[in-house]
């Protein structure tokens, strides 16, 4: 046990395979609502919206997520439309799924935390490494001016893009390809999110980050912490531990980087 965003880690949701998550936090403290008394309106009588509202109240809010913007966005994303058809029931449901070429969508929760601790400012320009289902590109899409998305599973690249078009997130561009190297004719950017782990932060990421930009990735091998870099003024980056979690490995050019050696003197 150890704590986390001020409530105790109590509980493990996990996919037993490689998933994209995660530990969870037990709804402890803050949020607890009384009987007969949603805090949510249901705001239309779309069962899907309804969903939304639920999953946002009991899963996000509960644990501590408070931006309004981002909790706005979980709200209107339409999730069950980047997940297979035969998971549509459970799209709003606490877990990561998965989704095309054995990578998974993560858990509503941990996308809800990755976008707040990004922290974007007005008309932000965010880098995504990781598109997947771009469920998680469509939520930085309510938030952020542009948004910038690689995908290293071409298929998964393609559906992520053609979805996203259909959805109008005309401000999300998806390109297929390896993340390592992000997407420097865009940088510098406010925000860079990295949906799957890394052992080391790739350095071209920290160079296409502005100064006062952050970056959210899970860094990592069979243990994993998310963690949360900030660019300070004179280029250095501070970081801080956020929580344990579980994402699938980047892979591609970071696995055959060799281990920076330490010099000797
Ligand atoms: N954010 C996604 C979840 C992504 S799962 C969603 O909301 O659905 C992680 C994704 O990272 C997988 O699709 C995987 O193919 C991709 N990935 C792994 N290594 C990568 C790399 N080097 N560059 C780009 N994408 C990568």
């Amino acid at each position: 046990m150890r704590p986390a965003l001020g409530v105790a880690l109590s509980w493990l949701t996990c996919l037993s395979c490689l998933s994209c998550l995660c530990l969870g936090l037990a709804a402890q403290g803050c949020g607890t609502r009384r009987e007969g008394q949603p805090r949510v309106k249901a705001a239309s009588n779309d069962p899907d919206e309804a969903r939304r509202a639920r999953m946002v109240d009991t899963q996000i809010l509960a644990r501590g997520v408070r931006d309004p913007r981002v909790l706005d966005a979980m709200r209107k994303v339409p999730r069950h439309k980047f997940v297979d058809p035969a998971e549509r029931d459970r799209a709003y449901e606490d877990h990561p799924l998965p989704i095309a070429g054995s990578q998974t969508i993560s858990q509503p929760y941990i996308v809800a935390l990755m976008t707040e601790l990004l922290a974007l400012p007005d008309k932000a320009r965010v880098l995504e490494i990781g598109t997947g289902s771009g469920y998680q590109s469509a939520v930085l899409g309510e938030l952020a001016a542009e948004v910038y998305s690689i995908e290293i599973v071409p298929a998964l690249a393609r559906s992520a893009s053609e979805k996203l078009r259909e959805l109008g997130y005309t401000n999300v561009t998806v390109r297929e390809g390896d993340g390592y190297r992000g997407w420097p004719e865009h940088a510098p950017f406010d925000g860079i999110i990295v949906t799957a782990a890394p052992e080391r932060i790739p350095q071209p990421l920290v160079e296409q980050l502005a100064v006062g930009g952050r970056m959210v990735i899970p860094v990592g091998g069979f243990f994993q912490e998310l963690k949360v870099f900030t660019k300070q003024a004179d280029g250095r980056l501070s970081e801080k531990d956020v929580l344990p979690v579980r994402f699938v490995p980047m892979t591609g050019e970071i696995e055959h980087e060799t281990t920076p050696t330490r010099k000797s003197d």
